[in-house]
Order: C-alpha cells, then structure tokens, then sequence
C-alpha cells in the first residue's frame, strides 16, 4: 500500500504518518467499526465518485443497526470524501470511510467511548488481479459458513464480523483460489469473502436474498438496474451449491473486484470456462458508464471537482 498524502481525521485534512489511534482504542480489541468501501474512476473529464450517496447511506445504517451515532451529518461526511479525493488529487482511487469507537472503556459494551471518523483514500487497481475481468477467476466454496441471522446482522458493514472474511480469504488463498464462497448457515449459497455472487442459467439470473446472510452491495444493486436495462429479469432466490457448477454463468460483484466473472468453482469449470455473454455486456456497460463513454443514465457519478 503506498502512501497518500492526506487523510481525513475527525474533521480535519492530516498527514498520513499523522493518522494515528491509542492502543487502547476500542475497535482495535472488539471489531467496534463501520466502513464503507468506494471507489472514484476517472471518466475522461475529471475523477467521478461511484454511488456516494448510496455508501453514504449505508454507512448510516450500519451505524444505526449498530447503535452508533456518527458526529457528522450525511451532508458532511459526503463532503469530506470529495474533499480527500480532492486533496490527494486522484484520478481514480478507492475510498474507506471508517467510523469507529475510540477510547473510554476497555469492557465489551462500547457505549462509553467516543465515536471517531477517518476517511482514508489510497491508489489500487484492480482486486483479483490483473487479468480477472477478462480471464475470470477460479475459487473455491469455503469451509467457513457466513454467520447465522441472529449471531451478527450481516446487511451492516461492521468491522468485527469481516473475522468472517478473513477466514475465507485466508482459506481459500491457501488452497490456491482466488477468493472463497461461504455458504449461509442453512447452506444455500450466500458470498465472497469480499464480493456479492450471480449465477446466469438458460437466460435467467440470479443472486442470492438478503436473508442469505448478504451484504446488500451497492455495486449488486447496480448490477441489477444494469441487467434489467438489458432485459434480463434478475431473481433473487435461495441458491443451492450444485446451481454454481450447473450454471452458464457466475460472476462476482463488488466496489473492489467490480464485475469479476468466475471461471471455476471447485475445480470444476463453469460453462465453457471462459467469460460468458452476459458477463461480458454486464462488464460492457458497468466499465462505459464509470470510464465515461456510456452516459451516466442513473446518476451514479459524483464529480470531484
Ligand atoms: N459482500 C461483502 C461481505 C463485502 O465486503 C462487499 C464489499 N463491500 C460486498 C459484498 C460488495 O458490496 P459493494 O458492492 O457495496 O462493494
């Protein structure tokens, strides 16, 4: 990770060597954080935002759920991501918005301890690698189970229960995949360590519910907008394991790995192992709205200057 310049630190534009906590922070011994995960494109006439306003809300309601109260309205918070973009002077870059509870009490129950916010930008490219949008990327169903509705609230993005995550990525990085596929805790198929899944068979797509233990993703809401444009009806369904190896199609998305088509899950290949057509008119029309050569007909993009 290189080193930007700026980093927003409750308020105010700092140094990155600057941006620093107490060891005694809350979040760093109970996971006690919301985030968000953004990223700005250039689009050939300046950097744009991708979906601010939906990653602003959903940091609102992560907090909500996780009974935090973030000292900045939502008015600011958007203003402050544009503004470190700006500061950094970015042209493209991915944006971690990141609300966490401070010092006040070393027990479990974080109330007493102040809410404090960074917003961190760094330069990264893309997530699976290089060639995981043309190539797609071979993974492998995880032997970690996303967690049971009424152990974490999976809709929220808090940092504690991204230990979940890690043990999926880690697992699957060890068995050589690319990601992992974690399996809700009746096991249906819930999603990547990092990523929401679809799956394309005879013309239909499909994408797991938020009672699969998903995180609601913006890029998945997006995608579905994008499928229906296409005339493709996207059902959200339980999706059983063997649906992914009798599939046409699977394909991840997210803010970091974008619109990653699958090639194998489990060694087995999926259709003829390559990127499928859908995939492909999906990626078509998700990399030509945020490279600015398809007009941004849904208002996803937030100029920065
Ligand atoms: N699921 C999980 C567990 C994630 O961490 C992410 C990344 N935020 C996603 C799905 C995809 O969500 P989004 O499209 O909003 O980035």
């Amino acid at each position: 990770m290189n080193k930007t310049e700026n980093i927003w630190v409750n308020g105010r534009l700092v140094a990155w060597d600057q941006a620093q906590v107490h060891v005694a922070t809350h979040a760093l011994h109970y996971g006690s954080s919301v985030f968000e995960g953004i990223r700005a494109y250039e689009t050939g006439n300046g950097s744009a935002i991708f979906c601010l306003d939906q990653h602003v809300d959903r940091l609102f309601t992560s907090a909500k759920v996780y009974r935090m109260e973030i000292p900045y309205t939502k008015e600011e918070i958007r203003q402050a991501i544009i503004d470190t973009v700006r500061a950094n002077k970015h042209r493209a870059c991915y944006i971690r918005p990141l609300v966490f509870r401070g010092l006040g009490a070393l027990g479990v129950n974080p109330q007493a301890c102040q809410v404090e916010v960074a917003i961190i930008t760094i330069e990264w490219g893309r997530y699976l690698g290089p060639e995981a949008i043309e190539q797609g990327v071979d993974v492998g169903i995880s032997s970690w189970q996303r967690m049971a509705p009424n152990t974490f609230p999976a809709a929220a993005k808090i940092g504690g229960q991204y230990i979940n995550s890690q043990l999926i990525a880690m697992e699957a990085a060890e068995h050589g995949y690319a990601e992992g596929i974690a399996l809700d805790s009746n096991g249906f198929v819930s999603e990547g360590s990092g990523e929401n899944i679809f799956v394309v068979r005879n013309g239909s797509i499909l994408t797991p519910p938020l009672a699969s233990s998903i995180l609601q993703g913006v890029t998945r809401n997006c995608v579905i907008t994008l499928a229906e444009d296409l005339d493709h009806q996207v059902r959200e369904e339980l999706i059983p394991r063997e649906a992914l190896y009798m599939a046409d199609e699977v394909f991840f998305t997210g803010t970091a790995a974008e619109i990653t088509p699958i090639r194998s899950v489990d060694h087995i290949s999926i259709g003829n192992g390559h990127r499928g057509p859908v995939t492909g008119r999906l990626q078509t029309e998700f990399f030509g709205i945020t490279g600015g050569q398809i007009p941004d007909r849904h208002g996803w993009l937030t100029p920065v200057s």
